[in-house]
């Protein structure tokens, strides 16, 4: 490369103005850090007319030392070829989609899909042609299966699915959409690429929110879709012409996060563990839907296909709807709010969200997802229990409240 400054002297010296635009050494060699390497930029300076055709890097879009380095550590984690980085997760699952699918494809999904994934495809892909047949995860491998047409592109699973975290049995459906021609794609989100991998049980794509546990402290969103074969290059290929990128301080976060990814899930794992064991004993707690609980609901599957569990537990509370904000309003630790992953424990009220869905299991009852954080365990299940005696106290109150006005009714 020419260097700006290395001028004879004879020639006039660039100006202070100049010099301040051009790169300045860095005290030679770069260090080799424990740390990984963060580095900014969009253009990329080449070495000489020659190396515009690549192969190396010659535009920042594409990526540079801090994507690539989070690139190929999401590959080894996941057993994948290829990997793209998107600014978001539902921007993973939308770019993934958008990517495997054409005009006129059908997408088989389940309907415990993350509820803005399946917005995406019910009225963002429609218009571009695209239709949608969405699956109860209680229906056998094989009846979801028959469900495929000619026109199946494409199957989408989450497993456990969003808010009751139900299983799918997803080795059976990969090979099932595999004999049929059929394109798979999991949500891995709750799995962080840790606890299971579906690349390795037959499924093409897995995409994950970064946002949670991979970034972990509640900063930063992110997403990545990590695949094989000729689902590597179609993503590649889309990622290429949609024009996704992540900034290189994000990646850097997120590099940051892989290297207490797997303590920070343990530590989690337990401790939701031992939560959902204490609120099965409530008197007030009518179910708690958690697989990796010995005897919960999908418990079978999860503990043939799942290495461990996350922070989240979700619990059916045994009392009217209108006792669920004096649970929740309880709270302090617990904070009232969206999303999950994060170090801190947080829950929010499930029944609005469920009303959505069109096949599964329907509570009548106040169903509260829960995510267990890094806090001391014994706190937060004394939090739940004075939760838990507010809501006791709601539902005498309501009781008393609302018998005259059911006898009114009688009459
Ligand atoms: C949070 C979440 C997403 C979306 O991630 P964002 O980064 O918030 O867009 C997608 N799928 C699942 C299962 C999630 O829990």
């Amino acid at each position: 490369m020419k260097d700006p400054f290395s001028v004879s002297e004879t020639e006039h010296p660039p100006r202070e103005q100049t010099r301040m635009i051009h790169p300045h050494e860095g005290g030679g060699q770069q260090a080799r850090t424990a740390a990984p390497v963060l580095q900014r930029g969009t253009t990329v300076l080449l070495p000489a007319c020659g190396a515009f055709a690549g192969p190396g890097p010659t535009y920042g879009r594409g990526g540079l030392a801090t994507q690539t380095a989070l690139r190929a550590a999401l590959c080894d984690l996941e057993a994948g070829e290829g990997c793209v980085l998107y600014p978001s997760g539902l921007a993973a699952l939308s770019g993934a989609i958008l990517a495997l699918c054409r005009a006129g494809d059908e997408i088989v999904m389940c309907d415990t899909i993350y509820a803005p994934t399946r917005r995406f495809v019910e009225s963002g892909l429609s218009a571009y042609g695209v239709s949608l047949k969405l699956f109860d995860p209680a229906s056998s491998p094989e009846e979801i299966a028959a469900g495929f047409s000619e026109r199946t592109r494409l199957l989408v699973m989450e497993s456990p699915g969003s808010l009751t975290l139900d299983m799918l049995d997803v080795p059976q459906l990969a090979a099932l959409a595999r004999a049929r021609g059929v394109l798979s794609l999991v949500d891995n989100t709750f799995a962080a690429g840790v606890l299971f991998k579906p690349l390795e049980h037959g499924v093409d794509v897995s995409v994950q929110a970064l946002t949670k546990y991979v970034c972990g402290h509640s900063d930063v969103f992110m997403g990545a879709a990590v695949a094989r074969g000729e689902a590597a290059a179609m993503l590649r290929r889309s990622a290429r012409d949609v024009g996704w990128t992540v900034s290189s301080d994000d990646a850097y976060l997120a590099l940051r996060g892989l290297k207490t990814l797997h303590t920070r899930l343990a530590r989690h794992g337990a401790s939701a563990l031992e939560v959902a064991r204490w609120l099965a004993d409530q008197p007030r707690v009518a179910e708690v839907l958690c697989p990796a609980l010995p005897g919960a609901r999908g418990h079978a599957l999860f503990a043939r296909d799942y290495a461990g569990t996350n922070g989240l537990v979700t619990v059916v509370l045994d009392g009217p709807m209108a006792a669920t904000s004096a649970f929740l309003d309880s709270l302090a630790l617990f904070g009232l709010g969206f999303s999950w992953g994060g170090f801190e424990s947080l829950a929010i009220p499930c029944n609005d969200q469920l009303a959505q869905r069109q096949t599964g299991a329907r509570w009548p009852q106040p169903v509260i997802r829960l995510h267990v954080g890094l806090e001391a365990t014994a706190d937060l299940i004394a939090e739940l229990d004075q939760a838990l005696a507010r809501f006791e106290a709601a539902c005498a109150a309501s009781d008393t409240h609302t018998t005259p006005a059911r006898a009114r009714v009688a009459r």
